[in-house]
């Protein structure tokens, strides 16, 4: 494993972490890969307030003797502006842990620079957060984010923070500029979503077809891209079996980044698998809004995940969030089109809506 400076802390995170927000749902197997990627030299976990079940499995693996092997970053959601509810799940998530202190707490989960504001400077939250950092409970403040790439340069313009979590990977680097930024300030930088939330999970003949000899599988180019970011602290993998981690700690442990000649090669892959994706939709969105809730872009986007990334079992998954078939949510999927017509004459690509929908469909929607 190797390991690199976590900004200005003074402290070595090893380059790979563990994003435990899709553990196997049985804890004796939860338990058993957490440690296997400890025991393997990754000594950074990080879970969510909100990622259900994940901080009592992480709380189980860090039993005997493994917390003090690992840095733990969670993260508080903020569905309100109440002090008291921030510092009740503070302690809810020190509970699920069974820990006294979180290393990196997210004060901010999805921080917004407008939450930062309001909730940090205007509600006097900061003053609350110092307090526990003060008593150790909060060893260092950081934040994860979704924000513009503007906003979040002004998040760290604040100087409150050590670091953040936040999402770069080969097809999406909108924030390579904050990512930098924050380097430069001397902040920690982990990565979350490196293989694209699935796409980059599964083979892909572009990739192989640019990269040749030294193609592997495309989870990892995508961690060995992020890794070839210098401004990069640590790249999280949502690790649920133990291939995967076995994989991952023999990717994470290769000394030689990806070179000049293979990151261009990664990028014309990029750019066809991009122009292809446009092919089938730019989603330019003229088409909405489907009188029958259908989010069509959202279908053919997610289809691409197949189509174009190979990404079947991903593409699924998302196709079932798209169902939301609950009484709080209507159906966004292609099998809500009733086939009435309306978005047809709207698109300027004249793609035949109706008839992909139902391949759509077909393809994601059965059980
Ligand atoms: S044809 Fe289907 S997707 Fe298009 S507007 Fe009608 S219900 Fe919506
Ligand atoms: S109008 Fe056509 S290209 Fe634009 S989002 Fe709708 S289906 Fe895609």
């Amino acid at each position: 494993m190797i390991y690199r400076k976590y900004g200005n802390t003074g402290i070595k995170l090893s380059q790979l972490g563990f994003g435990a927000m899709r553990l196997p749902d049985d804890d004796e197997e939860a338990v058993r890969i957490l440690r296997a990627a400890v025991d393997g030299g990754i000594n950074y976990i990080d879970t969510a307030y909100g990622y259900n079940q994940s901080e009592r499995r992480v709380g189980l693996a860090l039993q005997d003797g493994y917390r003090d092997r690992v840095f733990l970053s969670t993260k508080n959601p903020l569905p309100d502006m109440s002090l008291d509810g921030w510092k009740q799940r503070l302690e809810e998530s020190l509970r699920r842990l069974q820990t006294d202190h979180i290393d990196f707490y997210n004060v901010i989960h999805s921080m917004s620079y407008d939450a930062c504001e309001n909730f940090l400077v205007k509600n006097k939250a900061l003053d609350m957060i110092l307090d526990y950092k003060r008593q150790g409970v909060i060893r260092h403040v950081v934040y994860s984010t979704h924000d513009t790439p503007e906003n979040v340069k002004k998040c760290i313009d604040t100087g409150f923070f050590e670091g953040m979590t936040i999402q770069y990977n080969l097809l999406n680097r909108s924030y390579a500029d904050p990512i930098a930024y924050a380097h430069e300030k001397g902040m920690g930088v982990v990565i979350m979503g490196p293989v694209g939330g699935g796409t980059l999970g599964a083979a892909n003949s572009a990739f192989k077809n640019k990269l040749g000899k030294s193609y592997a599988s495309t989870p990892e180019l995508a961690i060995r891209f992020v890794l070839a970011n210098p401004n990069v602290t640590v790249a999280l993998s949502g690790m649920g079996n133990m291939d995967m981690v076995t994989e991952n700690l023999r990717t994470a442990s290769r000394p030689d980044p990806l070179s000049e000649e293979e990151l261009k090669a990664v990028d014309t892959a990029v750019e066809e698998l991009k122009a292809l994706e446009k092919l089938y939709c730019t989603g330019c969105r003229y088409c909405m809004p489907c009188p029958n809730g259908v989010d069509i872009p959202g279908n053919f986007a997610n289809f691409n995940r197949y189509r174009v990334y190979g990404a079947l079992q991903q593409a699924k998954q998302h196709y079932g969030w798209l169902r939301h078939t609950n009484e709080h949510k209507k159906d966004n999927s292609a099998g809500a089109c009733i086939q009435c017509g309306a978005c047809m004459k709207k698109c300027p690509q004249k793609i035949d809506i109706i008839g992909q929908l139902k391949e759509v469909h077909r393809t994601l929607g059965a059980e």
